[in-house]
């Protein structure tokens, strides 16, 4: 049986859906690249070449033509690619890549677009195979694509944080004072890989006390204290969509000042979370919850942007921050994050992803806001 052969069409296939979904998307594409005078575009970013095949290998590229889509990939994926990727023409890389590109190249009338965001390396690898080849650099046209999801997208993004608010709500069911930050972490991961979820987007972050005053603290071996701040910002991932989340709980009592900053950043989160919609800009949406920070005195302690967009990768466009260009559309996902952060005390951060609609959203992560008392 040659790879030809395995590519015959099944009877009763059930990629149709996606298939009509990956038809749809490269229309734009093409669209897109037409706009830009492109004839041809070579993807080397793995999550957009799944966007555009549905192949899910680590060993890839894509050479989008006005004819054709070609996934070049080894061996070890010739079945998985016949599976995921039957709108694709399989071509199999034996030695190297650069040895096939002219022939899949050559003809295409006019200028073919490059990823701009592979390596120095192996761009030095290819150069020398495109030398008969009209190119230049093209970044981020999948990317602008991916921003706006299509209907198949929101099944598994709404199964995604259904499942991580579970996880996160399972908190409240185990103890957690005396235990290692990372123990934590790891049954966290445990119990949302048990019940679906593919090995997670990020590292989680379980950060106790003072510790909860880094952004980004991985779970650490140090032990969650009583009567502290306790930040948890966890992901899951359903068929190749994250979701991204947090929560800040109390481990006991709690002074005025960690209360004080918790209630600030809540009310920042649900006033970001009631402002979000179709037609606002990303920078007008972060000072929503920027200016409540501000205006309890805090603006020194909120130094990230407010959110990110969320789909195939947990961190992608849009960004949502007082830099970004964007504007938010209807079927955008993102996340609404504010935090406080404050040296030596500790840490809240409160972080929903959500998905924009033409007259607000829908929260993808549906977990009660308010305090929540660990032991
Ligand atoms: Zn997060
Ligand atoms: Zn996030």
């Amino acid at each position: 049986m040659n790879a030809q052969d395995e590519r015959m069409p099944v009877e009763g296939d059930n990629h149709a859906p996606e298939v009509e979904a990956r038809k749809l998307r490269r229309v734009r594409l093409r669209s897109r690249l037409a706009d830009d005078g492109i004839a041809g575009l070579l993807v080397f970013d793995l999550h957009n070449i799944r966007y555009l095949t549905g192949f899910s290998g680590t060993n890839a590229v894509v050479a989008v033509l006005p004819d054709e889509v070609v996934l070049l990939t080894d061996f070890r994926y010739r079945l998985q690619a016949a599976d995921q990727a039957p709108d694709s023409r399989y071509l199999e890389i034996e030695q190297k890549v650069s040895g096939l590109l002219p022939e899949v190249l050559v003809g295409v009338d006019g200028p073919i677009g490059i990823e701009d965001s592979l390596s120095v390396a192996r761009w030095n690898s290819l150069e020398d195979s495109l030398a008969e080849i009209e190119y230049r650099f093209a970044g981020g046209h999948v990317e602008q694509l991916r921003r706006v999801k299509g209907s198949e997208e929101l099944e598994p993004l709404r199964r995604a944080g259904q499942l991580l608010a579970q996880t996160i709500g399972s908190l409240a069911e185990r103890p957690v004072v005396g235990r290692a930050e990372s123990d934590v972490a790891l049954a966290l991961e445990v119990y949302a890989r048990e019940r679906g979820s593919a090995a997670p987007p990020f590292d989680f972050i379980v950060a106790g006390g003072a510790r909860g005053a880094m952004p980004h603290a991985e779970a650490s071996a140090a032990l969650i204290e009583p009567d502290g701040l306790l930040v948890v910002d966890i992901g899951t991932e359903v068929d190749g969509y994250a979701s991204d989340m947090t929560r800040t709980f109390a481990t006991g009592r709690i002074n005025e000042e960690k209360k004080r900053i918790f209630d600030v950043v809540r009310k920042a989160q649900e006033k970001a979370r009631r402002a979000a919609r179709a037609g606002i800009t990303c920078r007008e949406l972060d000072a929503v919850a920027r200016d409540v920070i501000a205006e309890a005195g805090y603006a020194a302690y909120f130094g990230h942007g407010l959110g990110h967009g969320v789909g195939l990768e947990v961190h992608e466009a849009p960004r949502v921050s007082r830099l970004s260009e964007d504007v938010l559309e209807a079927g955008m996902v993102v996340t609404i994050e504010p935090g406080i952060y404050l040296p030596g005390l500790g840490g809240v951060r409160i972080e929903d992803t959500v998905l924009i609609e033409e007259d607000g959203i829908e929260i993808l992560t549906p977990l009660d806001h308010g305090w929540v008392r660990l032991t």
